[in-house]
């Protein structure tokens, strides 16, 4: 092959090629962090692991099987434990880890549309409805292996970390469960890792989103999309276009939401991207 030839291949390679990928996130032992836990010798058949009774995403490290735990942004701070089944010895082990204390900021924002902040009598039966179907959707768990290899949704600025505390118009409200990517309306949101689409639609606080389930509990929500480009039951690909940056739902401004989800819990986000700073540097060293 000649090398304008091999040139000109490389011009169209897409953009995620480039980014660095992790093949697991980043073990953060903090409320909202993930917990990857060495379980049992990959030689070994792999054994089921539960944390809070609840299922977790099980994957074939080098040596080891791995657990990747999401913690809750309510996690004690403190000993936690996961149980181990050993599908050969039928039997239980346990194995301990300690979530550390980790200060998250406050955040004030003035939402315009005064409804989706105090919503009213029609607003919140609809609230109540959509928060059963969440619930729902947040505790898929799939059999199939999850990869991690993911992708920034967006290009964009940051604009609201996962976990702030958030105050709405001036009143307390929970707290931020996803990473904000400031974009302009109309911009490509791309599909973070392989996946099936398991909900496409309209919700009162995400507006237009959409999930991902990605394997094994771990799933991934796009919100505020001014449109939708999947359907339910649909295999997307890692960079497929999902749906376009919007402001639909509760919002102060045309950004993407990205929520990630482990064995039902919000984690951290940016846990699953390799770190900005490190992208800084090399490029320094250039
Ligand atoms: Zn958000």
């Amino acid at each position: 092959m000649t090398i304008l030839k091999t040139l000109f291949m490389l011009a169209f390679i897409p953009s995620f090629f480039t980014q660095p990928l992790l093949a697991f996130p980043r073990n953060d032992l903090k409320p909202g962090g993930v917990a990857v836990l060495a379980v049992a010798p990959s030689n070994k058949p792999k054994p089921r692991v539960t944390y809070q009774k609840i299922p977790v995403a099980i994957v074939k490290g080098n040596q080891n099987w791995l657990a990747v735990i999401g913690l809750p942004l309510s996690a004690k701070i403190g000993r936690h434990q996961v149980s181990i089944y050993n599908n050969t010895s039928k039997k239980t082990t346990f194995k301990n880890f300690h979530v550390k204390n980790y200060k998250y900021r406050t955040q004030r924002l003035t939402i315009p549309n005064k409804n989706k902040v105090t919503p009213n009598k029609k607003s919140t039966k609809r609230i109540e409805r959509e928060f059963f179907l969440k619930k729902k959707l947040k505790k898929t768990y799939s059999a199939s292996t999850p990869h991690f290899n993911f992708i920034r949704p967006v290009a964009g600025r940051d604009s609201g970390r996962f976990g702030l505390r958030r105050i709405l118009n001036k009143q307390k409200r929970n707290p931020h469960s996803g990473m904000d990517i400031a974009a302009p309306r109309g911009r490509s949101v791309k599909a973070t890792e392989a996946g099936r689409i398991i909900y496409a639609g309209d919700l009162f606080f995400t507006g237009n989103v959409v999930y991902i389930d990605h394997g094994n509990g771990l799933l991934s929500l796009y919100a505020h999309l001014s449109k939708i480009n999947v359907k339910k039951g649909q295999q997307v690909k890692r960079g497929e276009i999902i749906g376009k940056v919007g402001k639909t739902g509760r919002v102060t401004g045309p950004h993407l939401h990205w929520s990630v989800y482990l064995n039902g819990n919000a984690v951290d986000p940016s846990l699953f991207l390799a770190k900005k700073k490190q992208h800084k540097k090399a490029n320094k060293k250039k």
